[in-house]
């Protein structure tokens, strides 16, 4: 999971959209507008319980059913800068360097027991057990495989690879299924071109009738943890004649072109120094607010004048722009700290806050000074989260905790959080409701 292809799959919706995105990148890399990825600490997070998960269908798969990954609780996962995992006992001393280090906490085992249950009972599907299975998986006919390295050149194309979590195929099905960690970015499985590419291998003259398309992704309230797209083995290749093979050959191909849009620029690394995007994003916003020097109140009329349609259409373009302006904050940042002057802007000092030099130092002047403890010192209560992580707590808490309800926020409908009945709406519900009852009570009911 840590190797990157030249053509990611887990990169591709954005080269099949904006086939000249990869010489974009080397041309600005050589800039030096971009730097070298670096792996941030949740990408070494999602790492690790991807390293979890995959030891444990392996168990899984030579027959311990019942395992899942509350076996681990407590354990700690050290994860190094290739993505190479170990787990180790708690209170282990860690002497390696450089190794992020993960506690296997409540938090993880029950993300990662979405995945590892959602494989359980696709396998007890396919053998009718009432019981847990005894045996190796092989002896059911189950085939189960992890962390693949998926290539593509049965299709000529071998610069595409990368590794798929989970292939499992039993009688004329195969389930192709992937763990997204992330909390903030919603993947879906419905034509996802990453699984797709990895789907492709069992696609080509095999006796695969259905392919199913499976992303688990548990920690992301905007879509569902588990989401399934049934396909076809046909409509898979159809994809990969018609679009993937064409855009690979383009990209291969010096003159090709930056494509923008809102898909492959919402997360490109080029995005705030690639002209094209720049250019898009700056045509997005001039449609509608056409004088640069438009004042708040102007941009608030534009903004209030927006129809329904527009609004809707404009919302769905935030994280795109969003990017372009971290990107372009970040560039100007840069390039203000190395020197050079941005007209019309200037480097201060950031905000902070007065803080205590040395706490204990403070604590023991303001004793000296006869001050009560409780005159200086807040004592708070930890949170629900942090209290029910103690043993002896469990279950004992549900009484005192209640949970506030959040202000309005729009998301996308397919954010998995229940669509809030509007008051005006509950209103007329309990009007009609009424008129319903009165016309049934007029009518001697
Ligand atoms: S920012 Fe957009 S247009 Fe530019 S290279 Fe990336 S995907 Fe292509």
């Amino acid at each position: 999971m840590t190797a990157h292809a030249k053509k990611s799959p887990s990169d591709s919706s954005r080269w099949i959209n904006c086939p000249g995105c990869f010489q974009e990148e080397k041309r600005l890399r050589s800039l030096g507008l971009i730097k070298e990825d670096q792996a941030s600490f949740h990408a070494q997070e999602g790492t690790a319980a991807h390293g979890l998960v995959e030891i444990i269908v392996e168990r899984i798969i030579d027959g311990e059913f019942k395992i899942d990954a509350s076996k681990y609780l407590g354990r700690v996962i050290t994860v190094d800068k290739k993505g190479n995992i170990s787990i180790l006992n708690k209170g282990v001393k860690i002497v390696e360097k450089n190794v992020d280090i993960f506690e296997i906490d409540e938090e993880m085992v029950e993300n990662c027991n979405v995945f590892i249950n959602y494989f359980k009972d696709l396998v007890l599907g396919f053998t009718g057990l009432k019981r847990n299975p005894t045996k190796p998986l092989s002896d059911y006919g189950i085939d189960v495989e992890t962390e693949i390295k998926v290539k593509l050149s049965a299709y000529g194309l071998d610069d595409i690879f990368g590794h798929l979590d989970l292939r499992v195929t039993y009688g004329g099905k195969v389930y192709i299924i992937d763990f997204k960690y992330g909390k903030h970015v919603p993947v879906y499985a419905e034509d996802n071109t990453q699984l797709i590419i990895y789907a492709l291998p069992v696609c080509k003259d095999t006796d695969i009738e259905e392919v199913y398309i499976v992303i688990i992704q548990p920690r992301c309230f905007q879509v569902e943890p588990v989401q399934i797209w049934e396909t076809t083995p046909e409509h898979l290749n159809d994809w990969a004649n018609d679009v993937l093979i064409p855009v690979s050959k383009a990209i291969d191909k010096s003159t090709t072109k930056l494509v923008a849009g809102d898909k492959q620029c919402k997360w490109c690394r080029c995005a705030g120094h690639c002209s094209a995007a720049e250019e898009y994003s700056l045509i997005e916003v001039q449609n509608e607010f056409p004088d640069e020097l438009l004042s708040d109140d102007e941009i608030l009329d534009v903004v209030e004048n927006f129809s329904i349609d527009r609004l809707s259409a404009f919302m769905k373009k935030i994280p795109f722009i969003n990017n372009i302006i971290k990107n372009v904050k970040q560039k100007a940042t840069e390039v203000a700290l190395g020197g050079e002057k941005l007209e019309g802007f200037k480097l201060v000092e950031g905000k902070t806050n007065r803080v205590w030099i040395d706490e204990e130092e403070i604590e023991a002047f303001l004793k000296k000074s006869r001050v009560k403890l409780k005159d200086f010192q807040v004592v708070k209560i930890k949170s629900p989260a942090q209290l029910e992580k103690i043993k002896k707590l469990k279950g004992k808490l549900d009484d005192y905790i209640t949970k506030p309800t959040g202000g309005p926020t729009l998301v996308p409908v397919s954010d998995r959080r229940k669509e809030l009945v509007l008051q005006i709406e509950a209103v007329e519900a309990e009007i009609d409701e009424f008129l319903e009852d009165d016309d049934d009570d007029l009518l001697g009911f």
